[in-house]
């Protein structure tokens, strides 16, 4: 064969010097087209064989070996695939790739500065190669029997050089790249290892690297190599063929990790179509650590990008899994995705398949379920908020905690609550410190939910808004009709008696009061603070600078408990003007308490509370 020189014929010259320009922050990617390319290449061998066109060795293995040399600073990539011939090479590599590249050009070049717009895969392929090198050599033979081997070497501009090869004697291509000054650090062994396992490891032809600057000395014992990948992954399989420890296995080495996820849902997608993969819900040690989920998406088992949300909604990115989405247009930019009505489709087919695994569990597993519930429910709620339609699926399987540790549903409290308060939700936020209510509650067998995640504020909304009627309210606020004593009407008095000594010490730190007979007599007063006035200055407070026109201010509740005997003791003692200033020392130092055992005091208050109570010290020890 003769040597063939040539020139590319595009019209796009200096085309290199953008291509580079362009795709330098993705410039790993080259290792991905150039590995899935001897993949592609062996598929095709596989097909002609079994198709009877070609008569493949039984014992033939299928190999893509990546060798690396320092001293050469070459990279090879070798495949046993199908090969080309002569005027292959001068199809695929010198006609389709150049006028790819240019289609490519002529699409993007209105676009230079919206690079971070398009998805780290151009369908370049071959030609992202000349990404991170200063000459590209090809040597391949075909399967073809009688084919000869064909050399083919560019340095990047438009010009190519064709001729018979010396150094391909076996069937299938070798890629040579001679790196650029600039792309030296993928000569590193490890970091090219480290590409490799992020964009191939579930490739279907076994990958093996090789350095080419280590020597095999003489008498060394040669371990078998083993492939870099997995070329069967779980989510290719039937679920039904898969074990547990199969699924959990597989987390652990996809996601780098050493826990067990809670529970995982296998997709498995032929119609309309084509998607598999693996979701897996993690355990959370704490809310915040849900930044870390992952989806990376595949296509054909090679590695795409992680979280891409036009095809994984926002709120399953929470989730780590894999899916493998063979019929995406994931050479595209993501504009276009979003206006796809498959991407759509198939982000609407993941969300059922959640729904759907969390109705399963709940219906048929619902002690475990349970169990997962602090887990998951971040996840459930912010779901909700991003996206209704996941909202009127799983509505019916949303979990509340209540006080006495048991799960529940909202309908499952609304039932139970139906006589004492009707449409309303009493929950709690702080555990610690709203102890003092939930006694109280625990006191008058009334329940209430544990909303204590930093979502549920929204998501107490959200519910409000989608089931109207349903209100919420915090432990401690209007507890009026759930207190209500029925007998108390008698004793109107004495309850403005006790009213008045409290109101005249408190001065405005409280606006409103309540006498009752509370269960327990420990407790000599609480406050409750009206749940409006409460939202409203909590909304003040998350958009500061936000202004109602008005001053803001909680609207508080005295709640005196005349079962108190300390309270009783008040009221025997009114009479007595000896003991007045006592009386008012008391009963300051009661709404402090109960003040304190709402939320914090400020500064001023706090100071007259410890002052005071120093004071109270001294009268008992009679200093
Ligand atoms: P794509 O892979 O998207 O078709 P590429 O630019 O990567 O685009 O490759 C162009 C063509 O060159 C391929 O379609 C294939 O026919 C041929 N080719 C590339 N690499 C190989 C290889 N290792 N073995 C056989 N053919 C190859």
């Amino acid at each position: 064969m003769e040597v063939t020189k040539g020139s590319i014929s595009i019209d796009t010259e200096n085309i290199f010097p953008i291509i580079k320009k362009w795709l330098y922050s993705d410039k790993d990617i080259f290792i991905r087209e150039l590995i899935s390319n001897g993949c592609d290449a062996v598929s095709k061998y596989k097909r002609l064989a079994s198709l009877g066109e070609i008569e493949a060795l039984q014992d033939e293995k299928y190999k893509i070996i990546v060798s690396v040399s320092k001293s050469n600073k070459t990279i090879k990539f070798s495949d046993n695939g199908i090969g080309m011939t002569a005027e292959e090479v001068d199809k695929y590599i010198n006609q389709v790739a150049f006028s790819g590249a240019e289609d490519f050009f002529n699409k993007y070049k209105d676009k230079m500065e919206e690079s971070n717009d398009i998805i780290g895969h151009f369908g370049l392929g071959f030609y992202s190669a000349f990404m991170v090198s200063s000459k590209v050599e090809i040597d391949t033979l075909s399967y073809i029997n009688g084919a000869k081997p064909v050399r083919w070497i560019s340095e990047g501009g438009t010009e190519f050089e064709i001729s018979e090869s010396d150094t391909r004697t076996e069937r299938g291509t070798t890629i040579t790249l001679s790196l650029a000054e600039d792309s030296e650090e993928f000569l590193d062994e490890y970091h090219l290892r480290s590409i490799i396992n992020k964009y191939c490891s579930f490739l279907p032809v076994e990958i093996y690297v090789e350095n080419e600057d280590v020597e095999v000395k003489e008498g060394e014992e040669q371990t078998e190599p083993t492939p870099l990948n997995d070329t069967n992954p779980l989510w290719l399989k039937s679920p039904k063929d898969c074990t547990d420890e199969e699924y959990k296995e597989f987390y652990r080495k996809a996601f780098n990790v050493f826990d067990e996820p809670l529970f995982w849902i296998h997709l498995n997608v032929d119609y309309p179509f084509n998607l598999k993969g693996i979701l897996y819900f993690p355990k959370l040690n704490n809310e915040f650590e849900l930044v870390e989920g992952k989806v990376k998406l595949y296509n054909n088992q090679v590695f795409v990008a992680d979280n891409i949300k036009e095809v994984i909604p926002e709120f399953l990115l929470l989730l780590k899994g894999v899916i493998d989405c063979p019929d995406l247009p994931l050479n595209v930019s993501r504009s276009f995705l979003q206006n796809d009505k498959d991407v759509s489709k198939i982000s609407k087919h993941i969300v059922k398949k959640v729904a759907d695994k969390l109705k399963s569990l709940f219906k048929n597993n619902r002690e475990e379920y349970n169990k997962f519930w602090d887990d998951i429910q971040i996840f459930i709620k912010f779901g909700c908020l991003k996206d209704e339609g996941f909202y009127e699926k799983i509505k019916d399987y949303i979990l509340y905690k209540d006080i006495n540790g048991n799960y529940i549903t909202l309908t499952d409290y609304l039932e139970s609550a139906k006589e004492k308060h009707e449409n309303k939700v009493f929950y709690v936020n702080n555990m610690d410190q709203q102890s003092q209510y939930v006694k109280l509650f625990k006191d008058y067998d009334l329940n209430a939910v544990v909303l204590d995640c930093t979502i549920d504020n929204n998501f107490i909304s959200f519910i409000e808004y989608k089931e109207m009627g349903t209100k919420f309210n915090r432990i401690d606020s209007d507890l009026s009709d759930v207190l209500k004593d029925k007998d108390d009407e008698d004793d109107k008095e004495n309850n403005e008696i006790i009213i008045n000594l409290f109101k005249d010490v408190i001065n405005d730190r409280v606006e409103k009061y309540s006498v009752e007979s509370l269960k327990s007599k420990d407790t000599p007063a609480m406050i409750l603070v009206s749940e409006e006035s409460r939202r409203m200055m909590e909304m003040q407070a998350r958009f500061s600078g936000m202004s109602f026109g008005m001053d803001l201010k909680e609207e508080k509740t005295l709640v005196i408990n005349k079962n108190n005997p300390l309270v009783k003791k008040l009221l025997s003692l009114k009479d007595n003007q000896d003991k007045k200033e006592d009386i008012n020392v008391i009963c300051n130092q009661i709404v402090d308490l109960a003040l304190l055992s709402n939320k914090e005091l400020n500064a001023e208050e706090l100071d007259l509370f410890i002052k005071r109570s120093n004071q109270l010290m001294n009268k008992v020890i009679s200093l």
